[in-house]
């Protein structure tokens, strides 16, 4: 077979030695996260090329900044980075359960079961979890929410933090909720991070509209603007510049200043067909030409310039404002509205407010150095996430392993009604699921198997609520997890089960892998030379 031409700068596993090789991988790869699962869980200290440092405890910052070349991790991390971008959260969950999925399929293999038949098995099971997940959903109240919030910070910053930056994110998610075509939204891009290094984290904070770090032209524009029109350039308000390959031919003395003038008319006719909009606020993304300044000024503009193309689009959204490229193009219809437009110096560094109708915020992130202000961001990222999507679907879970015991539980039942050697896979799918409480147990410190073991029995011999019960990794035993107020978004959940099946079945379908040899230490050669 490698007389094959094309194979010959390859090399190749098949068969039960190409699985083995890729379980091996993603079992490495969920070795790299396993102990930051959970409050307990452990940071890990990531340094780039360049040497830059990051302490972080969150699985997907750790995976996708390892430089990890096998396919397989490749696309664990991408399960994860999926589950990020749908829930926000469970990023390492997903990776430990479908690692885990993984390692037990290869047991079923060494048993003599085919991995198409172990497949069928886990898509069995992830459909029994989904069903059984309608009945395990509990309301998303308010406090609830507030709850599920701060569990999703769980670990990554200290509790005072938690607790406020929960709050302050449920602020945030309640400024940009809207209806669209009948569907409750939240947006999180629409809330703007501005960030403070210098201040202490608690002084992180929510302002009203959108804030950015700006100055306007000249300070003789008016410094605060109520209730007005904005237009918004996606380019500037600029003499052109010759390009280099143009000549201009000067044959008379007055020629050059002709032509000057004539510039300078062009961009007042600019300025007058702003008035006759009845502009008072103007943001530009690239230059607005100095002999403008006070012309803007005196008709009583404030105006912006080098305003990056996202802010551009928040203003946008918020003030029902359209980009144009020039001021020319402008008409009635790209015009948006504002409230208030406020230029103002907190703490020596200019900002730039502006409140609108359609709500929108800014989350000013502090800390006393760039590595604090980060991870701020960071977790209010998230805890913004989860706030949003809480308004957009208020479903909750029980944290802490509980539900994935109960879905366990619940499986190994319905195991035993499969007749064929799917019911080995859908075991082995419940033995998966209690990845998550057994590394929880571990990263307490606590013996994982007996701890496992203690939830277990305690939600079998339970009664109504039985299934809110999981492991409290503070008092270290198990509790109702509903009375703590350890609870998380059904989605997160839905994406793990989701997620983390499709990646383990898209690695159980491969038998044969191929790589490129490619061999460093060999001069590339030039085709015709040998
Ligand atoms: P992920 O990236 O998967 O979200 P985390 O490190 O955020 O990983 O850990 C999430 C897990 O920690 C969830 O299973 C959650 O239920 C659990 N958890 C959070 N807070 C607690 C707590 N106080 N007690 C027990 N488990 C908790
Ligand atoms: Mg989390």
């Amino acid at each position: 077979m490698s007389d094959v031409p094309i194979l010959k700068e390859t090399t190749r596993s098949t068969g039960r030695e190409a699985l083995r090789n890729n379980i091996t991988a993603a079992m490495a790869l969920a070795g790299a996260v396993r102990s930051t699962l959970g409050p307990r869980g452990m940071d890990k200290l990531l340094i780039d090329d360049e040497g830059r440092t990051m302490v972080t405890n969150d699985g997907v910052t750790v995976l996708e900044s390892a430089q990890v070349e096998h396919p397989v991790a490749k696309m664990l991390i991408n399960a994860s980075t999926t589950q990020d971008r749908i829930a926000r959260d469970g990023t390492t969950s997903a990776v430990l359960f479908s690692a885990e999925l993984l390692q037990n399929a290869w047991e079923l293999v060494l048993q003599g079961v085919h991995p198409s038949a172990i497949g069928r098995g886990y898509r069995m099971a992830e459909s029994a979890c989904r069903e059984r997940l309608n009945t395990l959903v509990i309301e998303a109240t308010p406090e609830r929410q507030r709850r599920a919030t701060e569990t999703s910070l769980a670990g990554k910053i200290h509790s005072a933090m938690q607790t406020h930056l929960a709050e302050v994110a449920h602020e945030a998610a309640k400024a940009v909720v809207e209806e669209r075509n009948g569907d409750v939204v939240a947006d999180p891009t629409r809330v703007k991070v501005l960030t403070n290094v210098g201040g202490q984290m608690a002084d992180s904070h929510l302002v009203t509209g959108l804030s950015l770090p700006k100055k306007r032209v000249t300070s003789s524009m008016p410094r605060r603007l109520s209730a007005g029109r904005i237009a918004l350039i996606d380019g500037g308000l600029e003499r052109k510049g010759l390009m280099s390959d143009v000549k201009l031919n000067v044959t008379s003395s007055g020629m050059l200043e002709a032509f000057r003038a004539k510039e300078r008319t062009l961009l007042l006719e600019q300025i007058d067909h702003l008035k006759s909009l009845g502009v008072t606020l103007l943001a530009c993304k690239e230059g607005i030409d100095d002999d403008l300044h006070r012309v803007l000024a005196e008709a009583g503009i404030q105006a912006f310039r080098r305003v990056a193309r996202a802010d551009l689009d928040l203003l946008a959204r918020g003030c029902g404002a359209r980009l144009n490229l020039n001021v020319k193009a402008l008409t009635r219809d790209d015009i948006g509205v504002f409230i208030e437009s406020r230029n103002e110096r907190v703490n020596g560094k200019d900002r730039w407010t502006v409140d609108t109708e359609e709500g929108g915020a800014t989350f000013i992130a502090c800390g006393s150095t760039s590595d604090t202000v980060g991870e701020v961001e960071r977790c209010f990222a998230d805890a913004l996430g989860v706030a949003c999507q809480l308004l957009e679907e208020p479903s909750l879970l029980a944290g802490g392993g509980a539900t994935q015991i109960a879905l366990a539980r619940h499986l190994r039942r319905h195991a035993e009604t499969i007749p064929g050697r799917e019911q080995l896979a859908v075991e082995a799918y419940a033995d998966a699921l209690e990845v998550i409480p057994r590394t929880l147990a571990e990263n307490a410190g606590l013996d994982p198997l007996d701890t496992l073991l203690r939830v277990v029995s305690q939600q079998a011999q339970g009664t109504d609520h039985a299934h809110f019960i999981g492991l409290d990794v503070l008092e270290k035993q198990p509790a109702n997890m509903l009375d703590l107020g350890v609870v998380e978004p059904l989605r997160i959940t839905q994406q793990v089960l989701a997620g983390a099946t499709e990646a383990a079945l898209s690695v159980l379908r491969i038998d044969d892998v191929l790589w490129a040899k490619q061999d460093p230490t060999e001069p590339e050669l030039e085709p015709n030379e040998d």
